[in-house]
């Protein structure tokens, strides 16, 4: 059972000392939004900012890519389970470095959005986030408490095979159709960090007034190649779309086929290289979601 109140305090508690002490130069967290709607990102830079830090059952954003403000400050963060897989995956992509973030790991049984489980939340492995420095259990006492979690998540090559290709395409399609590209999911994913995305690139005739299909699908299906091995499952491109676009099942049913031909998973190894950079003589050419096997090689 979480304690909400009791998680707060011992946040609060835990940055006011790291931060009087010195250990930090900031700690991350989230704040009330009332414009917005939830907590949203917030760095505690004194004892006294720390007031401001929440945490409750509406604190789904990932965190893990505001670190990349401060990558070279020593700062501390207040993480779920999905905010760490995602700051190892950057630790992996050499983006972070391990030396300077104290990881404040708070216990997450699953939060809400709109009074659903928050995207994501559905797949999440465990309560216990798997790297940190400080723990926040779920009744914010110093241990962990490994919560039963919904683990009702889609498993999408189940799914994949037991459709044809026209029911795959037509729900891309039906997703695809409500998408507005205005770039959130890109701008809330921990893995999208590229300083000039290929979709702003100006020599292209990319961004139109009026994106037709295919130029969503084109955005849509480069970005997943990109999160290929690197997504995190933390759902937060799907929390954060303004017209309701479920897309999260293609990153998903990309990160079970990684895992399956490749055996590679994304923000569970801090040592790991990335998948990108390993190749393997035995390595599989395999199309993604039943597509055509590529054969030779
Ligand atoms: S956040 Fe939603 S509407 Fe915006 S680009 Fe992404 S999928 Fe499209
Ligand atoms: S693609 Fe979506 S689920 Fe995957 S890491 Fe990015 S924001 Fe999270």
């Amino acid at each position: 059972m979480m304690d909400y109140n009791k998680q707060s305090q011992k946040l609060k508690e835990t940055a006011a000392k790291l931060l009087e002490e010195g250990t930090v130069e900031a700690v991350l967290g989230l704040k009330d939004n009332p414009e917005v709607g939830w907590p949203t990102p917030y760095f505690a830079r004194t004892a006294g900012d720390v007031e401001n830090l929440v945490w409750n059952e509406a604190c789904f954003t990932n965190l893990a890519n505001y670190l990349l403000d401060m990558r070279d400050k020593k700062v501390a963060i207040a993480a779920k389970g999905c905010d760490v897989r995602s700051i190892i995956n950057l630790i992996v992509e050499n983006q972070l470095k391990r030396e300077n973030i104290v990881i404040i790991g708070i216990e997450c049984s699953g939060m809400k959005q709109n009074d659903s489980l928050a995207a994501g939340c559905d797949a999440c492995p465990s309560s216990i986030p798997n790297m940190y420095d400080i723990v926040v259990g779920a009744d914010g006492s110093d241990t962990y408490k490994d919560l039963e979690m919904p683990n009702s998540g889609e498993n999408v090559t189940e799914w994949a095979k037991n459709t044809t290709v026209d029911e795959r395409f037509e729900r891309f399609k039906k997703e695809i159709d409500k998408c507005i590209l205005c770039y959130a999911c890109r701008q809330a994913c921990q893995g999208c960090y590229c300083k000039a995305c290929f979709m702003d690139r100006k020599a292209t005739p990319w961004e139109q007034v009026d994106p037709d299909t295919s130029t969503k699908m084109a955005f849509h299906l480069t970005r997943a190649m990109h999160l290929a091995g690197r997504c995190t499952d933390c759902g937060a491109c799907e929390k954060v779309c303004p017209s309701g676009v479920n897309l999260k099942y293609l990153f998903k049913g990309l990160s079970e086929f990684v895992e399956e031909f490749y055996d590679f998973k994304a923000g569970v190894d801090m040592e790991a290289k990335p998948f990108a950079n390993q190749y393997k003589q035995d390595d599989q050419q395999v199309a993604f979601l039943g597509g055509d096997t590529i054969v030779g090689v």
